[in-house]
């Protein structure tokens, strides 16, 4: 009998200490403020590929069911590229249309079991169906008159998905924006988590700018709370490491972190719902399995106030951050120009923006610098999308792609310092500006500066 006793108070230990263990929060960064959930948020996640829900915000979702807090899943694209890297147009993916469809069909299925892993339902997620890969080209060149995007893979020009919010819809930044803005005026988010400005994905990029000027142009003010799933060299160490803190990958001038402490329970079942997307897992397990840790960090940069003053926004990275990506070849490697400094300010009417290079410019390789104005009363799809492009020897000045007179651009360039001076009328005379600027060798981008949002100053 007494034996017996004994046996199930130890059972009764054994079932407590598994149960306090899994529900206790793991000790978080010190170094960053938590992110906290309210009962009255309503909570609107923005991926711009089945798998970034449950990358960067696997905990969160679960961390704001527990608080009955209602949250939304929507999936920019289908994943229906597969293959990203830096070095992407070296490992082409040999898909045909119907198999790229297919794969379509089947990351939806699996973003599906994912969120359902979470604590979701179908009815929970949107899935807008634009093309994986295209989405940054959609922002660059596919506004207004100008034909759709073509998928590389797919070779659809429209929303080739019935179960899309919009079927048929072409591949242009209006429609992108259309869908934005209507699921956020249905759902009514009061914090939107968002992929990165400063992601290192084209897709991940485009779709924090898609949403920001979606909220500008419904006059709906957010809490923005954007994460990062692609980083040079970050997160270190791969692999799985479910009882590490997930570090920023930088602590830059400019950006305010927070983060999600997470239950090991959470941590488990983030675990389960990231191999779900069994087509990314597979493939990618080791660098997937580095986003299981003991928290989830959000960082935004503060606004630029645009004025007189020259403000310096350069990036304060470490040497591991400045170093080529891992995945380079030697030349790629060699090849590698790092934007070292950028500032901005507004002089004479004119936008100022100066970049500083770490190698003097050679043959091969161009900066892009891309420049969209805001204007509160004029449709975003309307005003200018400025796009330059310096080289060795030359520059162009393309809105969209239609070139423009380079006349109207100053570009004053020595080996390794770049001066761009863009009159503000050729940016449609903006309340606001979208920056950003990037060091390519052909089609591989090099080095990429974030999407910043500037403010005309009108009293300076
Ligand atoms: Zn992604």
């Amino acid at each position: 009998m007494k034996i017996i006793v004994i046996l199930i108070l130890l059972i009764l230990f054994v079932i407590y200490f598994n149960w306090s263990t899994l529900n206790s929060f793991i000790p978080d960064n010190p170094n960053v403020p938590n992110v906290v959930l309210s009962n009255n948020d309503r909570i609107l996640i923005m991926a711009p590929h089945p798998d970034d829900e449950s990358i960067a915000t696997g905990g969160l979702i679960q961390n704001a069911i527990d608080k009955g807090i209602p949250v939304h899943v929507v999936f920019l694209t289908n994943g229906d590229f597969n293959v990203w890297s830096y070095t992407l147009y070296e490992k082409i993916p040999m898909l045909t249309s119907s198999q790229a469809l297919e794969l379509g069909e089947i990351r939806r299925q699996e973003a599906l079991n994912a969120i359902k892993e979470l604590g979701l339902s179908e009815k929970d997620a949107t899935f807008l169906g634009y093309p994986d890969y295209g989405t940054s080209e959609i922002l660059y060149y596919h506004w207004g008159n100008n034909p759709p995007y073509q998928s590389i893979l797919t070779r659809k020009t429209e929303v080739p998905y019935s179960k899309a919010l919009s079927p048929g819809a072409p591949y242009r930044g209006e429609s992108i924006m259309k869908d934005i803005e209507a699921v956020i005026n249905d759902f009514g988010p009061t914090k939107i988590f968002v992929s990165h400005p400063d992601d290192h994905h084209p897709d991940h990029r485009a779709m924090f700018v898609f949403t920001i000027v979606s909220l500008w142009e419904i006059r709906k003010e957010v809490e923005i709370y954007p994460y990062v799933v692609h980083y040079r060299n970050w997160p270190l160490p791969l692999g799985y490491h479910p009882n590490y803190f997930l570090d920023p990958p930088s602590y830059d001038h400019g950006i305010v972190w927070k983060e999600l402490p997470m239950k090991s329970r959470n941590v488990q079942t983030k675990f389960s719902a990231l191999k779900k997307h069994m087509t990314q897992y597979e493939a990618n397990k080791k660098y997937l399995n580095s986003f299981i840790r003991t928290n989830e960090v959000y960082g935004n940069f503060e606004d630029i106030s645009l004025g007189i003053t020259l403000v310096d926004i350069s990036l304060n990275k470490n040497q591991i951050q400045k170093s080529p990506p891992q995945e380079f070849n030697d030349s790629q490697k060699d090849a590698f120009v790092r934007i070292e400094a950028q500032s901005v300010k507004i002089e004479n009417d004119k936008l100022v923006l100066r970049y500083a290079i770490s190698e003097p410019f050679k043959e091969r390789i161009d900066l892009f610098v891309y420049v969209y104005g805001y204007k509160r009363d004029t449709d975003f799809s309307k005003m200018p999308k400025i796009n330059i492009k310096v080289d060795l020897n030359n520059y162009s000045v393309y809105d969209q792609k239609t070139p423009i007179p380079k006349e109207n651009c100053e570009v004053k360039k020595t080996s390794t310092e770049i001066i761009i001076k863009i009159p503000l009328k050729i940016i449609g005379n903006p309340d606001k500006i979208l920056f950003s600027a990037r060091t390519a060798m052909g089609p591989l981008s090099l080095d990429l500066m974030p999407w910043r949002i500037g403010i005309i100053d009108t009293d300076g």
